[in-house]
Protein backbone atom coordinates (compact mmCIF):
# COMPACT_ATOMS: atom_id res chain seq x y z
CA UNK A 1 0.00 0.00 0.00
CA UNK A 2 1.37 3.51 -0.89
CA UNK A 3 2.23 5.88 1.98
CA UNK A 4 1.09 8.92 0.19
CA UNK A 5 -2.44 10.20 2.25
CA UNK A 6 -3.78 11.10 -1.52
CA UNK A 7 -3.05 7.64 -2.59
CA UNK A 8 -4.16 6.13 0.50
CA UNK A 9 -7.60 8.43 -0.05
CA UNK A 10 -8.58 7.58 -3.37
CA UNK A 11 -7.69 3.39 -2.97
CA UNK A 12 -10.92 4.08 -1.06
CA UNK A 13 -13.23 5.91 -2.94
CA UNK A 14 -14.69 2.95 -4.94
CA UNK A 15 -17.51 5.71 -6.79
CA UNK A 16 -16.16 8.56 -8.69
CA UNK A 17 -19.81 9.87 -9.28
CA UNK A 18 -20.16 10.02 -5.34
CA UNK A 19 -20.49 13.45 -3.94
CA UNK A 20 -17.60 15.05 -2.08
CA UNK A 21 -18.87 18.69 -1.36
CA UNK A 22 -21.71 21.55 -1.97
CA UNK A 23 -21.41 24.87 -1.68
CA UNK A 24 -23.73 27.23 0.15
CA UNK A 25 -24.43 28.58 -3.73
CA UNK A 26 -25.23 25.03 -4.50
CA UNK A 27 -21.91 24.49 -6.60
CA UNK A 28 -21.18 20.62 -6.12
CA UNK A 29 -18.53 18.52 -7.24
CA UNK A 30 -18.21 14.32 -6.99
CA UNK A 31 -15.13 12.28 -5.92
CA UNK A 32 -14.00 11.78 -9.68
CA UNK A 33 -14.03 15.84 -10.22
CA UNK A 34 -12.23 16.33 -7.20
CA UNK A 35 -9.07 14.01 -8.12
CA UNK A 36 -9.23 15.13 -11.65
CA UNK A 37 -8.81 18.42 -10.33
CA UNK A 38 -6.19 17.69 -7.98
CA UNK A 39 -4.12 16.36 -10.95
CA UNK A 40 -4.65 19.47 -12.35
CA UNK A 41 -3.35 21.77 -9.51
CA UNK A 42 -0.18 19.05 -9.24
CA UNK A 43 0.86 19.42 -12.56
CA UNK A 44 0.81 22.77 -12.57
CA UNK A 45 2.52 22.94 -9.17
CA UNK A 46 5.06 20.92 -10.82
CA UNK A 47 5.49 22.99 -13.57
CA UNK A 48 6.69 25.40 -11.17
CA UNK A 49 9.43 23.96 -9.82
CA UNK A 50 8.10 21.99 -6.70
CA UNK A 51 9.79 19.12 -5.59
CA UNK A 52 9.09 16.23 -3.13
CA UNK A 53 9.88 17.80 0.05
CA UNK A 54 9.45 21.48 -0.34
CA UNK A 55 6.56 23.20 0.79
CA UNK A 56 3.90 24.99 -0.37
CA UNK A 57 2.92 28.04 1.71
CA UNK A 58 -0.96 29.47 1.41
CA UNK A 59 -2.79 32.22 2.67
CA UNK A 60 -6.23 31.86 0.50
CA UNK A 61 -9.88 31.96 1.36
CA UNK A 62 -11.74 29.22 2.16
CA UNK A 63 -12.96 27.38 -1.25
CA UNK A 64 -13.36 24.35 -2.93
CA UNK A 65 -10.12 24.90 -4.84
CA UNK A 66 -8.43 25.40 -1.41
CA UNK A 67 -8.95 21.70 -0.35
CA UNK A 68 -8.26 21.03 -4.37
CA UNK A 69 -4.79 22.80 -3.51
CA UNK A 70 -3.53 20.54 0.04
CA UNK A 71 -4.38 17.53 -2.76
CA UNK A 72 -2.26 18.54 -5.20
CA UNK A 73 0.32 19.19 -2.50
CA UNK A 74 0.01 15.51 -1.36
CA UNK A 75 0.07 14.69 -4.73
CA UNK A 76 3.50 16.19 -5.75
CA UNK A 77 4.97 15.12 -2.30
CA UNK A 78 5.07 18.44 -0.90
CA UNK A 79 4.35 19.90 2.90
CA UNK A 80 1.35 21.94 2.47
CA UNK A 81 1.58 24.75 5.10
CA UNK A 82 -1.65 26.72 4.95
CA UNK A 83 -1.43 30.25 7.12
CA UNK A 84 -4.32 32.02 8.92
CA UNK A 85 -6.42 34.59 6.58
CA UNK A 86 -5.94 37.12 9.10
CA UNK A 87 -2.48 36.84 9.15
CA UNK A 88 -0.67 40.67 8.19
CA UNK A 89 2.07 41.21 5.51
CA UNK A 90 4.23 41.44 8.76
CA UNK A 91 3.25 38.59 10.20
CA UNK A 92 3.47 37.15 6.53
CA UNK A 93 7.38 37.37 6.70
CA UNK A 94 8.32 35.26 10.03
CA UNK A 95 6.03 32.50 8.38
CA UNK A 96 7.93 32.56 5.12
CA UNK A 97 11.16 33.30 6.16
CA UNK A 98 10.85 30.52 8.57
CA UNK A 99 9.46 27.65 6.48
CA UNK A 100 11.42 28.78 2.84
CA UNK A 101 8.39 27.47 1.02
CA UNK A 102 8.90 27.15 -2.52
CA UNK A 103 6.00 29.08 -3.96
CA UNK A 104 3.44 30.70 -2.34
CA UNK A 105 -0.34 31.38 -3.09
CA UNK A 106 -2.51 34.11 -2.20
CA UNK A 107 -5.17 36.13 -2.77
CA UNK A 108 -5.67 38.20 -5.96
CA UNK A 109 -6.69 41.36 -3.73
CA UNK A 110 -2.98 40.31 -2.19
CA UNK A 111 -0.60 40.02 -4.94
CA UNK A 112 0.64 43.02 -5.30
CA UNK A 113 1.39 43.97 -1.38
CA UNK A 114 2.95 40.27 -0.99
CA UNK A 115 4.68 40.33 -4.24
CA UNK A 116 7.54 42.42 -2.76
CA UNK A 117 7.93 40.73 0.16
CA UNK A 118 8.17 37.19 -1.58
CA UNK A 119 11.26 38.24 -3.62
CA UNK A 120 12.50 39.74 -0.34
CA UNK A 121 12.54 36.45 0.98
CA UNK A 122 13.60 34.31 -2.61
CA UNK A 123 10.02 32.74 -2.84
CA UNK A 124 10.56 31.30 -6.33
CA UNK A 125 7.18 31.90 -7.51
CA UNK A 126 3.87 33.46 -6.34
CA UNK A 127 0.56 32.99 -7.73
CA UNK A 128 -3.22 33.61 -7.24
CA UNK A 129 -5.94 31.92 -5.79
CA UNK A 130 -9.28 33.37 -4.94
CA UNK A 131 -12.62 32.30 -3.28
CA UNK A 132 -14.75 32.27 -6.56
CA UNK A 133 -12.27 30.41 -8.81
CA UNK A 134 -10.74 33.12 -9.74
CA UNK A 135 -6.76 33.51 -9.76
CA UNK A 136 -3.69 32.70 -11.75
CA UNK A 137 -3.63 29.03 -10.14
CA UNK A 138 -6.94 27.73 -11.51
CA UNK A 139 -6.22 29.72 -15.08
CA UNK A 140 -3.09 27.15 -15.12
CA UNK A 141 -5.07 24.48 -13.74
CA UNK A 142 -7.26 24.88 -17.77
CA UNK A 143 -3.69 24.54 -19.51
CA UNK A 144 -2.57 21.50 -18.32
CA UNK A 145 -3.62 17.74 -18.20
CA UNK A 146 -5.93 16.39 -15.34
CA UNK A 147 -3.89 13.29 -15.15
CA UNK A 148 -1.40 13.05 -12.66
CA UNK A 149 0.89 9.97 -10.88
CA UNK A 150 1.06 11.03 -7.28
CA UNK A 151 4.59 10.86 -5.89
CA UNK A 152 5.63 7.72 -3.85
CA UNK A 153 6.81 8.76 -0.15
CA UNK A 154 7.58 7.62 2.80
CA UNK A 155 5.42 6.93 5.38
CA UNK A 156 7.41 9.64 7.83
CA UNK A 157 7.52 12.29 4.71
CA UNK A 158 6.07 15.63 5.38
CA UNK A 159 2.45 15.71 4.20
CA UNK A 160 1.60 19.53 5.87
CA UNK A 161 3.11 22.02 8.00
CA UNK A 162 1.10 23.86 10.70
CA UNK A 163 1.90 27.24 12.32
CA UNK A 164 0.80 26.75 16.24
CA UNK A 165 -0.95 29.35 17.51
CA UNK A 166 1.98 30.83 19.18
CA UNK A 167 0.97 32.04 22.55
CA UNK A 168 4.15 31.39 24.23
CA UNK A 169 6.91 32.31 22.08
CA UNK A 170 7.71 31.99 18.92
CA UNK A 171 4.98 30.59 16.52
CA UNK A 172 6.49 27.23 15.45
CA UNK A 173 5.79 25.07 12.58
CA UNK A 174 4.46 21.72 13.29
CA UNK A 175 5.80 18.70 10.78
CA UNK A 176 2.75 16.17 9.80
CA UNK A 177 3.62 13.42 8.23
CA UNK A 178 1.33 11.19 5.92
CA UNK A 179 1.33 8.83 8.68
CA UNK A 180 0.48 10.86 11.11
CA UNK A 181 -2.53 12.63 9.21
CA UNK A 182 -3.57 8.65 7.32
CA UNK A 183 -3.72 7.20 10.70
CA UNK A 184 -5.60 9.45 12.70
CA UNK A 185 -8.08 9.89 9.89
CA UNK A 186 -8.83 5.91 9.80
CA UNK A 187 -9.08 5.99 13.60
CA UNK A 188 -11.62 9.03 13.96
CA UNK A 189 -13.46 7.43 10.76
CA UNK A 190 -13.82 4.39 12.54
CA UNK A 191 -14.05 5.54 16.58
CA UNK A 192 -17.05 8.31 15.36
CA UNK A 193 -19.09 5.83 12.54
CA UNK A 194 -18.52 8.11 9.84
CA UNK A 195 -19.62 6.09 6.41
CA UNK A 196 -20.40 7.15 3.20
CA UNK A 197 -23.97 8.03 3.78
CA UNK A 198 -22.99 11.54 6.02
CA UNK A 199 -23.19 14.30 5.20
CA UNK A 200 -20.84 17.03 7.72
CA UNK A 201 -22.01 20.13 7.73
CA UNK A 202 -18.57 22.06 7.51
CA UNK A 203 -18.20 25.79 9.25
CA UNK A 204 -15.01 25.70 10.80
CA UNK A 205 -11.49 27.53 8.99
CA UNK A 206 -9.41 25.11 6.82
CA UNK A 207 -5.68 26.53 8.34
CA UNK A 208 -6.35 24.78 11.06
CA UNK A 209 -6.17 20.97 11.97
CA UNK A 210 -9.62 20.59 13.13
CA UNK A 211 -11.55 21.98 10.00
CA UNK A 212 -8.66 20.49 7.31
CA UNK A 213 -7.70 17.83 9.10
CA UNK A 214 -10.18 16.24 11.61
CA UNK A 215 -13.10 17.12 9.32
CA UNK A 216 -12.04 17.26 5.80
CA UNK A 217 -9.85 14.13 5.64
CA UNK A 218 -12.19 12.39 8.08
CA UNK A 219 -14.72 12.85 5.15
CA UNK A 220 -12.24 12.34 2.52
CA UNK A 221 -11.68 8.86 4.33
CA UNK A 222 -14.96 7.61 4.99
CA UNK A 223 -15.71 8.56 1.31
CA UNK A 224 -18.29 10.94 2.98
CA UNK A 225 -19.42 14.47 1.70
CA UNK A 226 -19.64 17.71 3.10
CA UNK A 227 -21.65 21.23 2.70
CA UNK A 228 -18.90 23.70 3.32
CA UNK A 229 -19.62 27.13 4.71
CA UNK A 230 -17.31 29.79 3.62
CA UNK A 231 -17.56 30.50 7.80
CA UNK A 232 -19.93 30.08 10.81
CA UNK A 233 -23.03 32.13 10.94
CA UNK A 234 -26.46 31.03 13.14
CA UNK A 235 -28.49 31.40 9.84
CA UNK A 236 -26.47 29.32 7.40
CA UNK A 237 -26.46 26.30 9.70
CA UNK A 238 -30.52 27.09 10.56
CA UNK A 239 -30.54 26.72 6.56
CA UNK A 240 -28.41 23.50 6.02
CA UNK A 241 -28.88 21.15 9.00
CA UNK A 242 -31.95 19.47 7.36
CA UNK A 243 -28.91 18.36 4.55
CA UNK A 244 -26.30 17.55 6.74
CA UNK A 245 -26.22 14.76 9.23
CA UNK A 246 -23.03 15.51 11.58
CA UNK A 247 -21.64 19.20 12.44
CA UNK A 248 -17.95 19.20 13.95
CA UNK A 249 -17.74 22.93 16.07
CA UNK A 250 -15.80 24.97 18.45
CA UNK A 251 -17.57 25.75 21.41
CA UNK A 252 -18.90 29.13 20.30
CA UNK A 253 -20.71 27.29 17.58
CA UNK A 254 -22.56 25.85 20.39
CA UNK A 255 -23.09 28.68 22.78
CA UNK A 256 -24.61 30.71 19.84
CA UNK A 257 -26.88 28.01 18.57
CA UNK A 258 -28.34 26.77 21.52
CA UNK A 259 -29.63 30.16 22.37
CA UNK A 260 -31.41 30.17 19.17
CA UNK A 261 -35.31 29.85 19.81
CA UNK A 262 -35.73 27.64 16.68
CA UNK A 263 -33.21 24.71 17.84
CA UNK A 264 -35.22 21.78 19.23
CA UNK A 265 -35.71 17.87 19.25
CA UNK A 266 -37.96 17.83 15.47
CA UNK A 267 -34.87 19.86 13.54
CA UNK A 268 -31.95 17.72 15.03
CA UNK A 269 -33.64 14.41 15.22
CA UNK A 270 -31.94 12.93 11.87
CA UNK A 271 -28.30 14.36 12.96
CA UNK A 272 -26.41 11.27 13.88
CA UNK A 273 -23.49 13.36 15.84
CA UNK A 274 -22.37 16.84 17.08
CA UNK A 275 -18.75 16.98 18.01
CA UNK A 276 -16.69 19.87 19.48
CA UNK A 277 -13.12 20.41 20.50
CA UNK A 278 -10.23 22.80 20.52
CA UNK A 279 -11.64 24.66 23.03
CA UNK A 280 -13.28 23.40 26.43
CA UNK A 281 -16.90 23.15 25.79
CA UNK A 282 -18.77 24.33 29.00
CA UNK A 283 -20.52 21.49 31.13
CA UNK A 284 -23.30 23.92 31.12
CA UNK A 285 -23.51 23.95 27.08
CA UNK A 286 -23.43 20.68 27.15
CA UNK A 287 -26.42 19.94 29.46
CA UNK A 288 -28.63 22.74 27.84
CA UNK A 289 -27.58 21.17 24.63
CA UNK A 290 -28.52 17.88 25.56
CA UNK A 291 -32.03 18.94 27.13
CA UNK A 292 -33.00 21.50 23.64
CA UNK A 293 -32.34 18.80 21.16
CA UNK A 294 -31.64 14.88 22.83
CA UNK A 295 -28.24 14.85 21.83
CA UNK A 296 -25.09 14.19 23.63
CA UNK A 297 -22.56 16.42 21.98
CA UNK A 298 -18.85 14.56 21.71
CA UNK A 299 -16.47 16.27 23.20
CA UNK A 300 -12.54 15.43 21.91
CA UNK A 301 -9.28 16.86 22.68
CA UNK A 302 -6.27 17.24 20.52
CA UNK A 303 -4.22 19.77 19.13
CA UNK A 304 -1.89 20.67 16.23
CA UNK A 305 0.88 18.56 17.21
CA UNK A 306 -1.27 15.76 17.89
CA UNK A 307 -3.92 15.60 15.78
CA UNK A 308 -7.15 13.98 18.04
CA UNK A 309 -5.81 12.36 21.09
CA UNK A 310 -8.62 11.68 23.00
CA UNK A 311 -12.59 11.39 22.28
CA UNK A 312 -15.66 11.11 24.47
CA UNK A 313 -17.09 7.29 23.24
CA UNK A 314 -19.77 6.99 20.53
CA UNK A 315 -22.05 4.58 21.91
CA UNK A 316 -21.09 5.04 25.50
CA UNK A 317 -21.44 7.81 28.33
CA UNK A 318 -20.12 10.87 26.82
CA UNK A 319 -19.30 12.98 30.02
CA UNK A 320 -19.83 16.79 30.12
CA UNK A 321 -16.55 18.31 31.27
CA UNK A 322 -14.44 15.33 30.02
CA UNK A 323 -12.97 14.69 26.65
CA UNK A 324 -13.09 11.21 26.76
CA UNK A 325 -10.60 8.05 26.79
CA UNK A 326 -7.33 7.89 24.64
CA UNK A 327 -8.19 7.12 21.25
CA UNK A 328 -6.76 3.39 20.06
CA UNK A 329 -3.73 3.31 19.40
CA UNK A 330 -3.09 6.41 21.40
CA UNK A 331 -0.93 6.28 24.65
CA UNK A 332 -1.97 8.86 27.13
CA UNK A 333 -0.45 9.15 30.71
CA UNK A 334 -0.52 11.79 33.15
CA UNK A 335 2.98 12.90 34.70
CA UNK A 336 4.18 14.94 37.87
CA UNK A 337 5.04 18.79 36.78
CA UNK A 338 8.34 18.62 38.23
CA UNK A 339 9.67 15.03 38.40
CA UNK A 340 8.10 13.58 35.83
CA UNK A 341 7.25 10.57 37.06
CA UNK A 342 4.22 9.17 36.20
CA UNK A 343 0.92 9.86 38.46
CA UNK A 344 -1.84 7.28 39.30
CA UNK A 345 -5.52 8.22 38.25
CA UNK A 346 -7.38 11.23 39.87
CA UNK A 347 -3.87 13.28 40.54
CA UNK A 348 -3.79 16.50 38.16
CA UNK A 349 -0.56 16.02 36.63
CA UNK A 350 1.13 16.77 32.99
CA UNK A 351 -0.72 15.29 29.20
CA UNK A 352 1.55 13.26 27.74
CA UNK A 353 0.66 11.64 24.42
CA UNK A 354 2.55 8.86 22.42
CA UNK A 355 1.68 7.73 19.04
CA UNK A 356 1.24 7.32 15.37
CA UNK A 357 -0.66 10.59 15.81
CA UNK A 358 2.04 12.17 17.00
CA UNK A 359 4.17 14.80 14.49
CA UNK A 360 7.54 14.70 13.66
CA UNK A 361 9.02 17.52 15.57
CA UNK A 362 9.14 21.40 15.16
CA UNK A 363 10.50 22.68 12.00
CA UNK A 364 14.44 23.65 11.75
CA UNK A 365 13.76 23.93 15.83
CA UNK A 366 15.70 20.64 17.26
CA UNK A 367 16.28 22.11 20.54
CA UNK A 368 13.03 22.79 21.24
CA UNK A 369 11.54 19.39 19.61
CA UNK A 370 13.95 17.66 22.01
CA UNK A 371 12.77 19.62 25.50
CA UNK A 372 9.01 18.94 24.04
CA UNK A 373 9.88 15.09 24.28
CA UNK A 374 11.07 12.16 26.85
CA UNK A 375 13.46 9.74 26.42
CA UNK A 376 10.85 7.13 25.61
CA UNK A 377 9.04 8.69 22.62
CA UNK A 378 5.76 10.70 24.87
CA UNK A 379 5.23 14.38 23.56
CA UNK A 380 4.83 16.98 26.75
CA UNK A 381 1.49 18.76 25.76
CA UNK A 382 1.81 21.48 27.76
CA UNK A 383 -1.96 20.51 28.79
CA UNK A 384 -2.83 19.92 32.60
CA UNK A 385 -5.37 17.18 33.06
CA UNK A 386 -6.49 14.33 35.15
CA UNK A 387 -7.76 10.48 34.71
CA UNK A 388 -10.45 8.98 36.49
CA UNK A 389 -10.67 5.48 37.64
CA UNK A 390 -12.54 4.77 34.35
CA UNK A 391 -10.13 6.24 32.74
CA UNK A 392 -11.88 9.58 31.23
CA UNK A 393 -9.59 12.20 30.90
CA UNK A 394 -10.35 15.87 31.59
CA UNK A 395 -8.55 18.83 30.84
CA UNK A 396 -7.39 21.40 33.66
CA UNK A 397 -5.60 24.18 31.21
CA UNK A 398 -2.95 24.90 29.77
CA UNK A 399 0.51 24.90 32.24
CA UNK A 400 1.48 28.41 31.43
CA UNK A 401 -2.34 29.34 32.68
CA UNK A 402 -2.02 27.74 35.87
CA UNK A 403 -1.79 30.50 38.76
CA UNK A 404 0.68 30.17 41.35
CA UNK A 405 -0.20 32.08 44.51
CA UNK A 406 1.76 32.53 47.55
CA UNK A 407 3.12 28.86 46.51
CA UNK A 408 0.18 27.40 46.05
CA UNK A 409 -1.19 26.11 42.48
CA UNK A 410 -4.61 27.35 41.35
CA UNK A 411 -5.60 25.28 38.34
CA UNK A 412 -8.25 28.13 36.73
CA UNK A 413 -10.42 25.54 35.51
CA UNK A 414 -11.80 24.70 39.23
CA UNK A 415 -12.64 27.82 39.76
CA UNK A 416 -14.46 28.99 36.47
CA UNK A 417 -16.75 26.06 36.82
CA UNK A 418 -17.84 26.88 40.71
CA UNK A 419 -18.24 30.51 38.73
CA UNK A 420 -20.15 29.31 35.62
CA UNK A 421 -22.25 27.52 37.98
CA UNK A 422 -24.08 30.52 39.67
CA UNK A 423 -27.31 31.95 38.72
CA UNK A 424 -26.75 35.16 35.99
CA UNK A 425 -23.35 34.15 35.19
CA UNK A 426 -22.82 32.97 31.17
CA UNK A 427 -19.04 32.64 31.80
CA UNK A 428 -15.88 32.97 33.43
CA UNK A 429 -12.14 33.44 32.79
CA UNK A 430 -9.69 32.58 35.75
CA UNK A 431 -6.17 34.12 35.80
CA UNK A 432 -3.14 34.42 37.29
CA UNK A 433 -2.02 38.61 38.02
CA UNK A 434 1.32 40.42 39.54
CA UNK A 435 1.06 41.05 42.76
CA UNK A 436 3.24 41.99 45.43
CA UNK A 437 2.47 40.08 47.92
CA UNK A 438 1.53 36.66 46.63
CA UNK A 439 3.29 36.94 43.49
CA UNK A 440 0.17 36.24 41.48
CA UNK A 441 -3.05 37.02 42.46
CA UNK A 442 -5.78 34.73 41.62
CA UNK A 443 -8.86 37.25 39.40
CA UNK A 444 -11.82 36.06 37.80
CA UNK A 445 -13.27 38.03 34.81
CA UNK A 446 -16.77 36.99 34.75
CA UNK A 447 -19.56 37.44 32.19
CA UNK A 448 -23.36 38.17 33.13
CA UNK A 449 -26.07 36.85 31.67
CA UNK A 450 -28.33 40.49 30.27
CA UNK A 451 -30.01 41.78 32.95
CA UNK A 452 -28.26 39.92 35.39
CA UNK A 453 -27.36 42.03 38.96
CA UNK A 454 -24.36 40.07 40.29
CA UNK A 455 -21.96 41.60 42.10
CA UNK A 456 -18.09 41.32 43.32
CA UNK A 457 -19.38 40.74 46.79
CA UNK A 458 -22.10 37.69 46.04
CA UNK A 459 -19.50 36.15 43.88
CA UNK A 460 -16.66 36.10 46.84
CA UNK A 461 -19.83 34.91 49.08
CA UNK A 462 -20.82 31.72 47.02
CA UNK A 463 -17.18 30.61 46.69
CA UNK A 464 -16.40 31.00 50.37
CA UNK A 465 -18.32 27.96 51.40
CA UNK A 466 -16.88 25.82 48.44
CA UNK A 467 -12.72 26.38 47.94
CA UNK A 468 -10.11 26.57 50.00
CA UNK A 469 -9.21 30.27 51.08
CA UNK A 470 -6.11 30.46 48.84
CA UNK A 471 -8.03 29.21 45.81
CA UNK A 472 -10.41 32.60 46.15
CA UNK A 473 -10.35 35.28 43.36
CA UNK A 474 -8.48 38.48 45.21
CA UNK A 475 -10.42 40.83 43.00
CA UNK A 476 -13.77 39.62 40.30
CA UNK A 477 -14.23 42.04 37.42
CA UNK A 478 -16.86 41.79 35.34
CA UNK A 479 -16.44 42.43 31.34
CA UNK A 480 -19.10 42.39 28.49
CA UNK A 481 -17.52 38.90 26.62
CA UNK A 482 -14.26 37.27 27.04
CA UNK A 483 -11.72 38.11 23.85
CA UNK A 484 -11.62 34.64 21.52
CA UNK A 485 -9.39 33.73 18.67
CA UNK A 486 -11.20 31.93 15.50
CA UNK A 487 -11.01 28.62 16.79
CA UNK A 488 -12.93 29.06 20.31
CA UNK A 489 -10.26 29.57 22.36
CA UNK A 490 -10.04 32.35 25.42
CA UNK A 491 -7.04 34.58 24.72
CA UNK A 492 -5.93 34.67 28.44
CA UNK A 493 -2.48 36.55 27.74
CA UNK A 494 -4.77 39.66 26.57
CA UNK A 495 -6.65 39.18 29.56
CA UNK A 496 -3.94 39.38 31.54
CA UNK A 497 -2.72 42.67 29.39
CA UNK A 498 -6.01 44.59 29.89
CA UNK A 499 -5.95 43.70 33.48
CA UNK A 500 -2.29 44.02 34.54
CA UNK A 501 -2.65 47.10 36.71
CA UNK A 502 -5.34 45.91 38.98
CA UNK A 503 -3.44 45.27 41.68
CA UNK A 504 -0.60 48.07 41.40
P1 LIG B 1 -4.42 23.82 18.60
O1 LIG B 1 -3.04 23.36 18.41
O2 LIG B 1 -4.69 25.20 18.09
O3 LIG B 1 -5.42 22.84 18.08
O4 LIG B 1 -4.66 23.93 20.16
C1 LIG B 1 -4.50 22.80 20.96
C2 LIG B 1 -4.93 23.10 22.36
O5 LIG B 1 -6.34 23.38 22.40
C3 LIG B 1 -4.74 21.94 23.28
O6 LIG B 1 -3.41 21.83 23.71
C4 LIG B 1 -5.72 22.28 24.39
O7 LIG B 1 -5.15 23.22 25.28
C5 LIG B 1 -6.86 22.95 23.65
N1 LIG B 1 -7.98 22.03 23.40
C6 LIG B 1 -8.26 21.33 22.29
N2 LIG B 1 -9.39 20.60 22.46
C7 LIG B 1 -9.83 20.86 23.71
C8 LIG B 1 -10.94 20.42 24.49
N3 LIG B 1 -11.86 19.60 24.02
N4 LIG B 1 -11.04 20.90 25.76
C9 LIG B 1 -10.13 21.74 26.27
N5 LIG B 1 -9.07 22.20 25.58
C10 LIG B 1 -8.92 21.76 24.32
Amino acid sequence: MSHNLFSQIQSQITDLDAPFMRTAEGRAINYGELFALSGRYANVLRNKGVVIGDRVAAQVEKSPEAIVLYLACLRVGAAFLPLNTAYTPAELEYFIGDAAPHIFICDPAKYAELSPLCEKLGVASLITLGAKQDGTLPELAMQVADTYSTAAVEASDLAAMLYTSGTTGRSKGAMLTHSNLSSNARTLVEYWQFSKEDVLLHALPIFHTHGLFVATNVILFAGASMIFLPKFSVEAIRKELPNATTLMGVPTFYTRLVKEPWLNRENTNHIRLFISGSAPLLAETHRQWTSRTGHHILERYGMTETNMITSNPYDGERVPGSVGFPLPGVSVRITNLETGEVLPANEVGMIEVKGPNVFKGYWRMPDKTRAEFRDDGYFITGDLGIVDDRNYVSIVGRNKDLVITGGYNVYPKEIETEIDGLEGVTESAVIGLPHADFGEAVTAVVVLEAGASVTEDMVLQALDCRLAKYKLPKRVVFDSDLPRNTMGKVLRADLRNKYGNLYK
